[in-house]
């Protein structure tokens, strides 16, 4: 009778909570690249945004995270970033961290720059790795409390208002990280740590210290990576130097790193597809945030 009972417990909460912890698995964050890209382009304000919002949400839930809300107007654009919180009260916040938006203009795209960037790399691997730790994290084993951020208008830097709006519209240049920045000034409780996760996702992986990042950060994570044998794709030296959804935290004297493979030549065109993208190297970074998180 109690094992029945223990049974339907787990079939109500469909969660993480009944199985055994798991490891970060490359086909579930795969799928969760897919499911994205299945919704098309993604920019701000769109339908297919405010739906992949929706299954972002839908998927926190399903993990047994505690779900929150950060919504306000941009420049007439309706903003949404979207928070997962777990082991709540375990000890100072970890926040991690991506953007879901895509971008609205693939300007990098000499034949064709005034469509929608697909995203695949650049806002759906971030995501995806974001979704598979919040499964496969064992609270158990977690020393702090973690939130899983989903930052709304990440990628509009420099493009105008016309490319997210009907006219007439503000052709003023939008900044970037503008979900990032909002959620950042609004802050209740300080992280000790944020990780940003992005462009994560190329096959052909390199990701290298972005200068901007925490050194000390950067060290802890890139030595766990090369421990789990990922020496080839984390490289220990300096070479982008981004502003990235990590920008307004820094800002604020917060310790956080950008996770950024860069070297991606489909970068902003719309090329920026699902078959550049590789469920390994979404595990080796989903595995290194996850060894770091849970201590192994
Ligand atoms: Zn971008």
């Amino acid at each position: 009778m109690r094992t029945f009972r223990v049974a339907m417990l787990c079939l109500a909460l469909i969660s993480s909570a009944c199985a055994p912890s798991s490891r970060f698995d490359a086909a579930r964050a795969f799928a969760h690249v897919s499911a994205q890209m299945n919704l098309g382009a993604r920019p701000t304000g769109s339908a297919a945004h405010r739906a992949a919002g929706d299954y972002i949400l839908a998927q926190l839930r399903a993990a047994n995270a505690q779900t929150e809300t950060d919504e306000f107007v941009f420049r007439g654009v309706p903003i949404r970033n979207l928070v997962g919180k777990i082991a709540k009260g375990r000890g100072a916040v970890i926040l991690l961290g991506a953007h879901y938006d895509t971008r609205a203009r693939a300007d990098q795209d000499k034949s064709n720059p005034n469509a929608p960037v697909p995203g695949a790399n650049d806002g759906a691997s971030g995501v995806a790795v974001l979704l598979e730790l919040a499964r496969a994290l064992d609270a158990a084993k977690l020393r702090n409390e973690v939130w899983f951020v989903f930052f709304d208008a990440e990628d509009n830097g420099a493009l105008d208002s016309c490319a997210l709006l009907p006219p007439p519209c503000d052709a003023t240049p939008w900044p970037w990280s503008v979900g990032a920045e909002h959620f950042a000034a609004h802050l209740r409780v300080t992280p000790a740590a944020v990780v940003i996760v992005d462009m994560i996702g190329d096959a052909e992986q390199n990701i290298y210290f972005e200068q901007n990042s925490d050194a000390e950060l950067q060290r802890q994570l890139w030595a766990i990576a090369a421990r789990l044998g990922y020496d080839k794709q984390f490289i220990a030296e300096p070479k982008w130097s981004m502003e990235d959804d990590h920008t307004p935290f820094l800002r604020r004297g917060i310790r956080a790193v950008d996770l950024i493979d860069f070297d991606y030549p489909y970068w902003h065109t719309t090329q920026d597809t699902l078959d550049k993208i590789s469920g390994a190297s979404l595990e080796r970074v989903g595995r290194v945030v996850q060894a770091w998180l849970e201590g192994d």
